[in-house]
């Protein structure tokens, strides 16, 4: 099979704290949508917006992920790595006049920017971020379980690719790094669908090849808020992985025979990529933990 037919997918986690049911929901399903698939699955760790970095989250995400025996191919990524090449990018954005400096604050982060900065020019000693021009351009794209969707991207707005802290913004670093990976295939939460238009959109302008997207349902407590490390959602315990795994698979509305829940990790692994059926999750948006 040429490499680039080769099922490509990946987990990004960000290293924001440990890894809870809702983070192992998703790596699950992109896991076995992997491997399911006979493709490679990636792990990288989404590390740029270091404010939010709390120590000891990569070693839990990796001790995690390892324990649950959900093993990626190739070593870790860390997108601070890429550092130098975002910026050579975004150089290159800059000199075609895709991207202008902004030195205005968001007040309402939920709010469109009108573009006021694309005609403002100001000393560029003052902190600014760097935003992209949006235009007429409609966004449609096939999600494998939420189905089609079409985003004028001038609702959204410019957006930003680089903060005024000088941070990287996660739509510009994850349009670059699926592609410097390679990934064709995208599982995440539901959370992030809004994203996808302005990844594509980026995508384009990059003259890169768009993933296929896949979209799960997040996790919510029994109040209806999604677990996050932010909600303080509890770290997974580690003492039966196999009750984790068969847990989660519950929740992805998989079902394994009840004896699995104390048979090894492996086997149970093994079951679950054969039986495999991510069309019970389609146009599932949330999935309350207290089903378990
Ligand atoms: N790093 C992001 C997160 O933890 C996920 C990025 C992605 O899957 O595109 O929410």
């Amino acid at each position: 099979m040429p490499d680039e037919q080769i099922y490509i997918g990946r987990f990004a986690p960000s290293p924001t704290g440990p890894l809870h049911l809702g983070s192992v929901f998703t790596a699950l399903a992109s896991y076995l949508q992997s491997r399911s698939h006979k493709g490679k699955w990636l792990l990288r760790i989404d590390d740029l917006d270091t404010p939010r970095n709390i120590n000891g989250s990569v070693d839990n995400i990796l001790r995690t992920l390892d324990a649950l025996g959900l093993h990626w191919d190739d070593s870790v990524a860390f997108q601070s790595k890429s550092l130098d090449y975002y910026h050579e990018v975004l150089d290159k954005l800059n000199k075609k006049e895709h991207i202008y400096p902004c030195r205005c604050s968001r007040k309402d982060r939920t709010a469109r920017y009108g573009g006021f900065c694309r005609d403002n020019h100001f000393n560029l000693d003052i902190p600014h971020a760097y935003r992209v021009k949006t235009d007429d351009t409609v966004i449609s794209f096939y999600d494998e379980l939420q189905g089609s969707k079409i985003y004028p991207i001038d609702e959204q707005g410019d957006f930003i690719l680089k903060r005024k802290d000088q941070i990287i913004a996660y739509q510009f670093a994850v349009v670059i790094d699926d592609n410097l990976q390679s990934v064709n295939h995208v599982v995440r939460g539901y959370d992030l669908l809004d994203s996808t238009p302005r990844q594509i959109f980026l995508q384009k302008m990059l003259g890169f090849k768009s993933p296929i997207y896949m979209h799960v349902p997040i996790i919510i407590d029994t109040e209806g808020y999604k677990l996050s490390k932010q909600t303080k959602a509890l770290a997974i315990d580690l003492k039966r992985p196999q009750e984790v795994i068969f847990d989660v698979l519950r929740l992805l509305k998989q079902s394994p025979p009840k004896e699995f829940r104390q048979a090894k990790v492996t086997d149970l692994l093994a079951w679950a990529i054969e039986h495999w059926d991510p069309m019970s999750l389609k146009n599932c948006k949330a999935i309350n933990k207290s089903g378990l």
